[in-house]
């Protein structure tokens, strides 16, 4: 079964083909990021119109890329929410009109399952049950998962999400938006033992997470010393990055020892981060334990990864009404459990 899928959340539009689940045909993302930079965080109106300016041509490009004849889609799948509103009515508006225009059904999806599903993509089988980790720009949250769609919340961030720590640090650093990617290189360069900032548990048996105060460590060490040259930089990078892994990867093993699971995956934008793969794999290698995680292109927003979930919730006969609606909030998947 061949899936037209769209992504506009948040700033970047994307498009793809997905055959069963899996097999990614195309996948087109063209990002914002050049627009809202400058205004340092995105700026929803903006979002919303660049939207309508990529749409048509992405999801052309993806049907392109695919090889395919539009009449060869047998569904259309796209994000409902969270996000962005006037964003997410953009792909959702244009899904539910080409796939009435085409007389296909179309599924609307959460962009967090999508996240989820993102470990199916491709040659990556993994086993049920599994523990994920979610590290993205909104979210960091752990799940215990037995099925395609089954997820019970194991525990979730009381404050900022790391993604949204990244980018305030960055912004204070003066390093723009989004901040993910380039402190991930300066830290290359940088000691990892230079500066002690706190390594926030909260409680080292439990699995919920906080990083703000993290974050305004970052912003003391600041105050104390301002202006660092670009050594200083650097290990403020490295520095903030270690406490950020160490904790991650503390919470997601450690879960799956509770769990007494061997399998666990890191998903969602910041699973792009390379200390943090790096430091879940190796202590994944250690307790024999089979670490998995999207490639890089599908660790931020795409829209490969709507169509490997739109895949099961449109065998579930999930497909959307005429008159449904988008969702701004983190609206959680109906048959995920809560601890
Ligand atoms: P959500 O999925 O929670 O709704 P989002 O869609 O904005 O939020 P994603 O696109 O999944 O989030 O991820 C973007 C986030 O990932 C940004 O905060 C960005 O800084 C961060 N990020 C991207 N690459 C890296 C990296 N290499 N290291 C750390 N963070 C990264
Ligand atoms: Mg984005
Ligand atoms: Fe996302």
């Amino acid at each position: 079964m061949k899936i037209l899928a769209i992504e506009s959340s948040c700033d970047e539009t994307a498009a793809a083909v997905v055959e069963d689940g899996t097999r990614v045909l195309s996948s087109i993302v063209a990002s914002q990021v050049d627009v809202h930079h400058v205004y340092g965080g995105v700026v929803p109106e903006l979002a919303s119109r660049k939207h309508i300016e990529a749409i048509v041509p992405v999801v052309q490009e993806a049907i392109e890329a695919a090889g395919i004849d539009r009449s060869e889609i047998d569904a259309v799948a796209v994000t409902q929410g969270p996000g962005l509103v006037g964003a997410l009515l953009v792909g959702f508006s244009y899904a539910k009109a080409y796939a009435w225009g085409l007389g296909i059904p179309c599924v609307g999806v959460n962009h967090l399952e999508g996240h989820m599903s993102s470990i199916f993509l491709g040659d990556n089988p993994l086993e049920f049950p599994y523990v994920a980790l979610l590290v993205s720009g909104g979210h960091t949250s752990l799940y215990y998962v037995t099925g395609p769609t089954d997820y019970e919340l194991m525990g979730q961030t009381r404050d900022d999400a790391v993604g949204e720590a990244y980018d305030k640090v960055s912004k204070m650093l003066g390093l723009g938006y989004p901040g993910g990617v380039v402190i991930d290189r300066l830290a290359q360069k940088g000691d990892p033992k230079a500066i002690a900032f706190p390594r926030p548990y909260l409680d080292k048996k439990a699995f919920d997470f906080s990083f703000s105060g993290l974050k305004s460590a970052v912003g003391r060490h600041l105050k104390d010393h301002p202006e660092p040259d670009e050594t200083r930089l650097h290990d403020i990078a490295a520095s903030f990055q270690e406490s950020v892994a160490v904790v991650l990867c503390h919470k997601l093993t450690y879960a799956a020892q509770v769990k007494k699971c061997r399998h666990i995956a890191v998903v969602g934008g910041v699973a792009a981060n390379s200390r943090v793969r790096a430091m879940v794999a190796e202590v994944a290698k250690k307790r024999n334990l089979s670490f998995h995680t999207p490639e890089l292109k599908y660790c931020g927003d795409n829209a490969a990864m709507i169509g490997a979930i739109g895949y099961h919730r449109l065998r579930e006969g999930k497909t959307l009404k005429v008159n449904d609606d988008t969702y701004s909030r983190a609206k959680l998947p109906s048959n995920t459990k809560h601890k």
